[in-house]
């Protein structure tokens, strides 16, 4: 393999709302890399606590010491607004800050090192990306530059965006954002390559911590994934459960006592950490209890929790899961007998009544276990990964993603509606283009607003930015046309060029600031702070291994004392000793007070 392919190994992260997952395809296989703790996912999870920074478990174990210092969920964050409703919604949860910033854009405040640190999502993802490069580079042993990150197929422009935006600010060079469905489908269609003959239609069934995701797919010959259609959810998952298991803890510990804890924050995450520990058991079993010592002032709490409690509190949401299944098999213009597989992805996709709604809504008897709900989108990943790099050793040389455009993309026209220009589930890469004229005499420029969704009335939906385009020459109305031309690319990711088409003259859309969108000098200051950061972490850890050393040192020497009482009073036991065995206790000693390298 020569120096520059050795470079060129590009990872595969699977960047969870709650866990995260790193692979790699090495020694002809793909290889799932567990951190330093040596578990298989991270919690997406960074804490600072004094003048301390931890990403991971330890983050996620510090988190009910300093619940306003501990940040979670910046998946639910990335990419949106602060005054987005699914945030406001969000933020209620919440035991960190997260403030309004400039351009509506959410800032989560900590306090790091004494000072008040403001955070953007990206920021904070990029934290958590570079663990996961880290733990990668710590297995191949060397640096690694190139990424596949996946993202919810839902998830919007903005979203991806800012995704690949924390991938750079991770010092990574994103090579390709995939949908986490399609990388599951990946995944699947590797394992189960020699058993697929001719063409099968699976749907990916992906309930995770945050997000919910449905696509269906259809595979040919193991190697071709055509995506049909794709759906869910961005704000449903298993923190929601979590949520309405705590509310109803909440609920009876104010039944019992008289006494709302709502305001107890430590209170409440110590509760959430419980539920979602009892959420876990009764996919098992049926029936658990939640146990806490001096929840709320003094008071211990214990309650049984049953798994029809669980089921009675999430069935609206459960129902939710099967109602965007049905609508996605519709917008795939496909019948549920049509699917040959449901794959199950994300942790709470092992919920039992979850499963059972969907082997009764497909008439299966089992569904799909082949593939390890945590790890399935990372698996996927690292294959697109190979098969994208430099070095890749071939083996997907056949491999063929077609993807789809998640939501409809379009423009503002007269009157605040929305002007469809692609449509939803379209293959992507593509490029449409639509004419429109203009609605004024003399009318000298156009003010071009791009949204993404589904509603009739363009504000409903989610405003990507806007641009305008002048220079449009005097004329009634309705005489001059100007095309919106829009192009997806294989990252889901649009370009917008607009044009006169009487004069040529066109206009782009860099998706601006005021959208949200970080700037690339915005993005090198924040690979400077991360760099400060990481430097500042590893001089903390310096530090804590020399005080580490040190006390290692001195506990060696205590116990000097007591091998020297032990020998002192051998002697005095030992009158009668032989010189051998005199000359063994010397030896030993010896050996005990030798430096150890
Ligand atoms: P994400 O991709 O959103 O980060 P994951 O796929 O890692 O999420 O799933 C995490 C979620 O799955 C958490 O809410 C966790 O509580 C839930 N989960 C994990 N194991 C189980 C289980 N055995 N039963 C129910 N929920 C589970
Ligand atoms: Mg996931």
């Amino acid at each position: 393999m020569d120096g520059r392919g050795e470079d060129a190994q590009a990872i595969g992260i699977d960047l969870g709302t709650t866990y995260s997952c790193v692979a790699v395809w090495k020694h002809d296989r793909v290889k799932i890399i567990p951190n330093d703790r040596g578990n298989r996912t991270t919690p997406s999870c960074v804490a600072f606590v004094d003048s301390e920074r931890f990403i991971g478990d330890d983050a996620k174990s510090q988190g009910a010491m300093k619940p306003a210092n501990t940040i979670y969920d910046t998946k639910r964050l990335i990419g949106r607004r602060f005054s987005d409703s699914k945030v406001q919604d969000a933020m209620k949860l919440w035991p960190f800050k997260v403030i309004q910033g400039p351009a509506d854009t959410p800032k989560i405040v900590v306090s790091y090192k004494g000072k008040q640190k403001e955070f953007l999502a990206e920021e904070i993802s990029s934290m958590i990306l570079v663990k996961m490069k880290e733990t990668a580079e710590s297995y191949l042993g060397k640096p690694v530059k190139n990424a596949v990150i996946t993202v919810p197929a839902y998830f919007n422009d903005s979203q991806r965006q800012a995704t690949k935006d924390a991938g750079a600010i991770a010092g990574l060079n994103v090579i390709r954002i995939i949908n986490e469905p399609t990388a599951a489908a990946i995944a699947y269609g590797l394992d189960n390559k020699s058993d697929i003959n001719g063409k099968i239609n699976v749907l990916v069934f992906d309930l995770g911590g945050g997000t919910f995701d449905v696509s269906i797919l259809t595979i040919t010959k193991g190697d071709t994934f055509q995506v049909k259609a794709v759906g869910g959810d961005t704000h449903l998952g298993g923190e929601d459960f979590d949520n309405r298991m705590v509310e109803h803890c909440v609920w009876e510990f104010n039944k019992r006592w008289n006494k709302d804890i709502t305001g107890n924050k430590r209170a409440l995450v110590r509760l959430r950490c419980a539920c979602e520990k009892a959420k876990r058991i009764l996919s098992c079993n049926t029936q658990t209890s939640i146990d806490l010592d001096c929840l709320h002032e003094g008071i211990d709490f214990c309650m049984k929790f049953s798994r029809a409690k669980f089921e009675e509190l999430n069935m609206g949401s459960f129902n939710k899961c099967i109602e965007t299944v049905e609508a996605c098999l519709r917008d795939a213009k496909m019948k549920k007998s049509c699917v040959h597989e449901v794959i199950l992805v994300g942790g709470s996709s092992r919920i039992p009544k979850i499963q059972s709604m969907l082997q009764q809504l497909f008439d299966m008897k089992v569904l799909s276990k082949s593939t390890n709900p945590d790890e399935a989108v990372a698996y996927g990943a690292a294959i697109m990964a190979d098969k994208l790099s430099s070095n890749s050793n071939k083996s997907f040389k056949d491999l063929l993603l077609l993807d789809v455009n998640p939501l409809s993309l379009g423009v503002e026209i007269k009157g605040e509606l929305f002007s469809v220009v692609i449509p939803r589930n379209t293959p992507i890469p593509t490029k449409k283009s639509k004419t429109y004229v203009t609605c004024n005499d003399n009318q000298s420029a156009a003010c071009v607003k791009v949204y993404q969704g589904e509603r009739a009335k363009s504000t409903d939906n989610h405003f990507l930015g806007k641009f305008t385009i002048s220079g449009i020459p005097p004329a009634p109305k309705e005489a001059i046309e100007i095309t919106e031309c829009f192009e997806i690319d294989a990252n889901g990711i649009l370009t917008v060029t607009s044009q006169i088409l009487s004069t040529g003259k066109t206009e782009k859309l860099t998706v601006v600031n005021e959208n949200g969108r970080l700037s690339k000098e915005e993005i090198e200051k924040m690979i400077e702070d991360a760099d400060k950061y990481k430097q500042e972490d590893q001089e903390y850890k310096k530090k804590a291994d020399a005080f580490n050393a040190l006390e290692d040192c001195i506990y060696n020497m205590k116990k000097m004392e007591h091998v020297i009482a032990d020998a002192t009073k051998w002697i005095e036991d030992n009158q009668n000793a032989t010189v051998d065995e005199i000359e063994r206790m010397k030896e030993h000693l010896e050996s005990m007070c030798m430096p150890k390298f």
